[in-house]
């Protein structure tokens, strides 16, 4: 699984919330690429989640 974080992203930090282990947001999202091994459904969560679709699962 490879996730990625576009431009629309606007640091409402609800991914940080369902998914602390992957993602971390300061003014935007960053992805603990190595943490996403293991935690695939809360990645789909929050990806599923995030209010501008700015979390990019292939
Ligand atoms: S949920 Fe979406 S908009 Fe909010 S911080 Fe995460 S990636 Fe950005």
């Amino acid at each position: 699984m490879n996730v990625t974080i576009n431009d629309s992203c606007i640091g409402c930090g609800a991914c940080e919330s369902i998914c602390d282990a992957v993602f971390h947001v300061e003014d935007k999202a960053v992805v603990t690429k190595a943490n996403v091994a293991g935690n695939e459904d809360c990645v789909q969560e929050a990806a599923n989640a995030c209010p501008v679709s700015a979390i990019e699962v292939e």
